[in-house]
This record gives C-alpha cells, structure tokens and sequence, in this order.
C-alpha cells in the first residue's frame, strides 16, 4: 500500500534540481518506477514529495562522437540502448547487456539512469560500464560534477547523491583500440537478475599482444559492484592464454563475498564466479585480438 504524496512532474533539469533542493532530503525521485514502485508497494519507502522526472524530454538521448565517446541522457529508456545501431556498433557490450536485462515490458519504461541511481549491487548496467570505464554527470543545486561510476556505489541501495542531486548523463569513452569487452551473467531464467554476473575488458598491445590493461567487475557479489583487482592483476603483462583466464575467474572468486538467498548459497556463487569470468574473459580476448 503506497501512502500519501505530493506529486510533481518537472519538466526541465532545473525545475527538477529547484523541487529537490526546496524538500531537500525529504523528496524522492521517480523515472521509470520499476524499482520505486516496488519498493513503495512494498512499504519500505515512504516520501512525503514524489518528484516524476520521466518527462524532461533533454535527458532522453544516445549521442556518439569518436573523441569525445557515446553520451547517454539518464532518461534513456533500457529497449533504446538495446536497440541503438549507434551502440550496437560502437559499443556492442552494453546492448548485449540489456537484452538479458529483465523484460522487454521493463525495458521500455525503465531507464538506465534508475537502474544505476537505484544501487543494486545485482544490477547489470554498472558493472559493464565500469569496465568501460565510463563516468556519470551530476547535476545540482551547485552545479555539475563528474563521478566515475565505479565511485557512484557507496553500498548496498545507496549511491553518491546528495539531496539535491540527481542524475543527468553517462559519458563512456571510446575504447582503446584492440580492446574486447564482454559480459555473462548467470540467470535462472532469461531476464532474470542475476545470481552473479561478470564484465570483463582486455586491451592488448598490437606489438607482442601482451595484455595492457583488464578490468574485471562483478555483480551480485560484495553490496556494490565488485572490481576484482586481484583477478586483473594475473592477466596484466602477460601473453593470455586459457589457463590463465582460469586463474583470474579463480582469483576473482576468492574477491568475491557474495550473498545467500534462494537462489544460491555463497560458496556456489563462488563457483559461479569462476565459470563467469572465465567465460567473459575468453569472449573479452577473442574480441580484443579481432578488434
Ligand atoms: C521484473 C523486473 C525485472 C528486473 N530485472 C533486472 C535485471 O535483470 N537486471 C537489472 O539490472 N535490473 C533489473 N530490474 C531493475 C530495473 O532495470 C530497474 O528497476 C530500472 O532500470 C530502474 O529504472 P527506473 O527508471 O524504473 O527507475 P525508478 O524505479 O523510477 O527509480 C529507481 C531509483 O533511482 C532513483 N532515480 C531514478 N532516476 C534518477 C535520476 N536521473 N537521478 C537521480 N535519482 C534517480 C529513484 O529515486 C529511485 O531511488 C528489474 C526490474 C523489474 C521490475
């Protein structure tokens, strides 16, 4: 049962940021709703203001330009990134993602900016665009900031907002070139949140294909998307080969602390999580030699 609120519907950045710096603290943003929704019916949140944002036409857009990388409104809908040509070219990744993310009814309400406010450690965009090293635009009653997404998680549902701050743009640079990207999550059905998930990028260098860089993040396994550093550690300067994208998944296990619930105890997500990287890892190399 979802209690009493006043409602608002901004219609600019600047109508939303001046609600939300007049009830600081006490409203509550709204897009899709498929995350508030849930919680409100379920009575685990309240708000005496509810601000509904999703008609700020401006924040609705996939822009790309080599140098300064694809931008993403927050109000960009799930089923629009899935389907970007833009992103299916540029940026394969993040629509694969979104084809394994919930349903396509939830696709074309919920927005990628919800799903990243929201802070769900399972949740699928944050971990791929930390991979890609991507960085969110916040804007504010003292203006605009810039925070990388892998900063954005504080903990379990909670991200680095301030009251009066919300969510405006995802700004992911062009990779470097021979650099592969990759995610798999273990679903229990299609759409499903995952039971763990892993994105991993590799850049390789095109003069002895030794390994430059790889980042490795996990989902559902810590109460915010998990960098498993260690795991990265084993591929960087090194010739990659299979054996040892098994023991980064290994390595990336031990990192992990996932949670228990139905659908899986700890020590079987660990698992999991090596099965994960390693098949995200083998996918992230293939593409890196052939990028
Ligand atoms: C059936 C179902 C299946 C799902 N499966 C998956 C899945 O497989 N993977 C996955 O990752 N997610 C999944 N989700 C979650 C879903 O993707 C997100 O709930 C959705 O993207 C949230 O976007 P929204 O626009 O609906 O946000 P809302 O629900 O409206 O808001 C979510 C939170 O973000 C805040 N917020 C929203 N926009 C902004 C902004 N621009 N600035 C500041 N704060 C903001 C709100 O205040 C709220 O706290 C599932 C949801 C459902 C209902």
């Amino acid at each position: 049962m979802i209690g009493d609120f006043e409602y608002f519907a901004p219609k600019t950045v600047d109508e939303a940021i001046a609600l939300l710096s007049k009830y600081k603290g006490e409203a509550k943003i709204i897009a899709g709703g498929q995350s508030m929704l849930v919680v409100m019916k379920r009575g685990l949140l309240t708000t005496e203001y509810l601000i509904d944002i999703k008609g700020i036409a401006a924040l609705d857009y996939i822009k790309y330009d080599e140098g300064e990388g694809l931008r993403i409104g927050a109000l960009t809908i799930h089923r629009a990134i899935e389907k970007s040509p833009i992103i299916q070219k540029h940026f394969r990744v993040l629509s694969e993602m979104e084809q394994n993310l919930a349903t396509i009814q939830t696709r074309n309400w919920g927005t990628i900016g919800g799903n990243l406010c929201h802070g769900d450690p399972a949740g699928d965009p944050a971990p791929v665009l930390i991979a890609l090293n991507a960085k969110l635009k916040l804007a504010g009653s003292g203006g605009e900031r810039i925070i990388e997404v892998e900063e954005f998680s504080k903990d379990y549902l909670e991200v680095a907002l301030e009251p009066d701050e919300m969510l405006t743009e995802i700004q992911v640079p062009t990779p470097l070139s021979h650099t592969g990207i990759a995610c798999e999550k273990l679903m229990v059905m299609k759409g499903d949140m995952g039971v763990v998930g892993a994105a991993v990028s590799i850049t390789l260098s095109p003069k002895d294909g030794v390994c430059k860089d790889a980042r490795i993040v996990l989902s559902n396994c810590a109460s915010v998307p998990l960098r498993a550093r260690g795991a990265e550690k084993k591929l960087i300067g090194k010739v990659l080969n299979d054996s040892l994208l098994v023991e980064a998944g290994e390595v990336a296990s031990t990192e992990a602390s996932p949670p228990v619930d139905v659908h899986g105890s700890a020590e079987y997500r660990q698992e999991m999580v090596k099965v994960f990287v390693r098949r995200a890892a083998t996918k992230a190399l293939e593409r890196a030699k052939a990028a």
